[in-house]
């Protein structure tokens, strides 16, 4: 997609600090880090959202960012994909954030508002859910 600043990195008419490159996958550094090593790994195959891309282009995405963190020796880590706007998604191209998380202060800070448990909504759910995949 022409616009798509992510494929402009892929093409490399936007320079990015590549980490790794395959056929299906492209792999750099954030711009603007939350840590030192916070790396995005992207596939080649452009899609706005995770369900845009076809299995076959997501199948080596989670590998290269396990290399990554392997690679700069993260031993705290967050793996982040974010779909849609209210969900902080800013780029609009599929993306995993791979976040170093060395301590408190640098890297992903995470909201986690648990809402209380009612068993009978979480099972009605699950049927509904269960029943489309
Ligand atoms: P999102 O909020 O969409 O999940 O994250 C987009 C990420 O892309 C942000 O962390 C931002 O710093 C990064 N980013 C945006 N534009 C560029 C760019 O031109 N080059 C690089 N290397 N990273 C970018
Ligand atoms: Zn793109």
């Amino acid at each position: 997609m022409s616009a798509c600043i992510f494929c402009k990195i892929i093409k490399g008419d936007i320079p990015s600090l590549k980490l790794f490159e395959s056929d299906k996958v492209f792999a750099f550094l954030d711009i603007n880090p939350l840590s030192r090593g916070h790396a995005l790994v992207i596939p080649k195959f452009h899609g706005a959202k995770l369900t845009d891309i076809p299995d076959d282009q997501l199948s080596e995405l989670l590998p290269v960012v396990k290399k990554i963190v392997n690679a700069t020796g993260a031993e705290n880590y967050n793996v982040l994909q974010n779909n849609g706007k209210i969900a902080h998604q800013e780029v609009d191209h599929v993306h995993f954030h791979m976040i170093p998380k060395p301590n408190l202060k640098e890297g992903l800070s995470v909201g986690w508002p648990q809402q209380k448990t009612d068993m009978d909504k979480l099972k009605e759910l699950l049927e509904e859910v269960q029943a489309k995949m």
